[in-house]
């Protein structure tokens, strides 16, 4: 078996494996009082998720994979300048793939064409393990342009990439949940990783808070481009985009069709105060 077979074997329990343990978690330990049903919550996310990967599958891998063996056969890339030893290659190869996704994170924001799509993912009224994966398929179908510029530009092989999603996955899943860690723990790993408290200020309904902490796996990104917040407490983060605040605006057939027609104005309902919200 190769090593890219093996990783990509490997990284299916490691992940249905971390998604099993932070829900039980999540039920155990939660970080914020859930505003919608969990059941209701889980099942509309998987939905979304499940339409993002037979997408993704049909958009992504007749993408990915040719070019990952071409970087490999034509020495293509920043990494394959200089022949570096296959592991030193591979990690330098996750640490830029990671950096090049805070990139792309941004635009997704600031871009109105693409937050038209990565508003599905924020308009989420609750954030845990689920949210991770309830992308739209058009923001997945986008993303993939990126990615082929990201393995070319980077120089990523077969074997990056499928360490790269080996890495990723449990990450997103780490972070996005609603699991609350002792706060000692949270702020040691805060130093290297993305953790719930982090990236749920993210995902606040502020928009000076949301437009902090873009990182998906190091913080050190965050740090670097000085966008790292960590003084919101989460008891006072309500989460979501404040034009989409009631449960019947983000039904599913509702989130589907958000990309698409009018746009209302997302932040603009929101008073400076977080008192002053509209009331569910
Ligand atoms: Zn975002």
């Amino acid at each position: 078996m190769t090593t890219e077979k093996f990783l990509k074997l490997l990284s299916v329990p490691i992940s249905l494996g971390t998604f099993a343990a932070l829900l039980w978690l999540e039920t155990r330990r939660p970080l914020r009082r859930e505003v919608e049903s969990k059941a209701v919550h889980t099942v509309r996310n998987l939905a979304v998720a499940g339409i993002a990967a037979v997408v993704l599958q049909l958009a992504e891998q007749p993408v990915v994979a040719p070019l990952t063996k071409l970087v490999e056969r034509k020495n293509l890339g920043l990494l394959k300048i200089v022949p570096l030893p296959p592991l030193v290659e591979t990690i330098l190869a996750v640490a830029l793939m990671d950096y090049t996704l805070y990139v792309w994170h941004v635009p997704t924001h600031r871009v109105p064409f693409l937050w038209r799509f990565h508003r599905v993912h924020h308009a989420d009224l609750d954030l845990d393990a689920s949210t991770a994966v309830r992308f739209h398929f058009a923001e997945m179908t986008i993303s993939v342009a990126w990615r082929a510029g990201q393995i070319l530009l980077i120089g990523v092989s077969p074997v990056s990439f499928a360490a790269w999603q080996m890495f990723l996955f449990p990450s997103i899943l780490f972070h996005h949940s609603n699991v609350e860690l002792p706060l000692e723990l949270e702020k040691k790993l805060r130093r290297f990783v993305v953790t719930p408290r982090l990236h749920g200020i993210h995902h606040s309904i502020i928009k000076d808070e949301t437009d902090s902490n873009w990182s998906s796996g190091l913080t050190v990104w965050d740090r670097l481009h000085r966008t790292l917040k960590t003084t919101v407490p989460q008891d006072e983060t309500i989460i979501g985009v404040p034009a989409y605040r009631r449960p019947p605006e983000v039904a599913l057939p509702k989130i589907l069709a958000m990309p698409f027609g009018e746009q209302k104005p997302d932040w603009q309902p929101l008073d400076a105060s977080r008192r002053n919200l509209p009331k569910n």
